[in-house]
């Protein structure tokens, strides 16, 4: 049964390492900025995923296809805010920086979303309590983990 003791092991490695070990920088915009300015964000970024912030604290994910969508139609893109697109707080996953990389893909393939903010709660300026978001892990990162993984054995 090695094939079953080698996902045994490589489960017990990603359950080992936390979400903060593999971050990457999350790219954020505010709720105003147009669809427009967002998507040239999403190309200059290089990223399929951009987090929307209200007040300092997260209000919304945008993606692709949010984009695509909003496209096909017929948002006049220059005029319409990200706000009017996103997928809006209550409906975002989320993960906390000493979550599990495994308990992170499992909430990446059960939502079947790309990728997920990494957040820390807080209470903003006016005493709202929400999200702060200090990173993403998306898809990409945990298939460099397996590379990673697969290369230090
Ligand atoms: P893509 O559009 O590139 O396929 P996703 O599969 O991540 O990217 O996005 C699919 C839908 O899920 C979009 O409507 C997007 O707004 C939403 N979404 C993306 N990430 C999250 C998340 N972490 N929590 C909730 N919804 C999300």
């Amino acid at each position: 049964y090695s094939g079953k003791s080698t996902i045994n092991y490589f489960a017990e490695r990603i359950s080992n390492i936390k979400v903060s070990e593999v971050k990457s920088l999350p790219v954020v915009v505010s709720e105003g900025t147009s669809v427009y300015d967002a998507i040239v964000t999403l190309f200059l970024e290089d990223v399929g995923t951009i987090f929307v912030t209200t007040e300092g604290l997260l209000s919304g994910v945008v993606s692709r296809k949010d984009f695509l969508k909003s496209a096909i139609g017929g948002t006049d893109i220059n005029k319409i805010p990200v706000g009017v697109i996103m997928t809006r707080m209550p409906n975002i996953v989320v993960t906390e920086p000493d979550e599990s990389v495994l308990d992170a893909a499992i909430k990446i393939i059960e939502h079947q979303v790309d990728s997920l903010p990494i957040v820390e709660k807080i209470k903003n300026e006016n005493g709202e309590e929400g999200y702060k978001v200090i990173g993403r892990i998306s898809k990409t990162n945990i298939t460099r983990l397996f590379v990673d993984i697969a290369n230090t054995e």
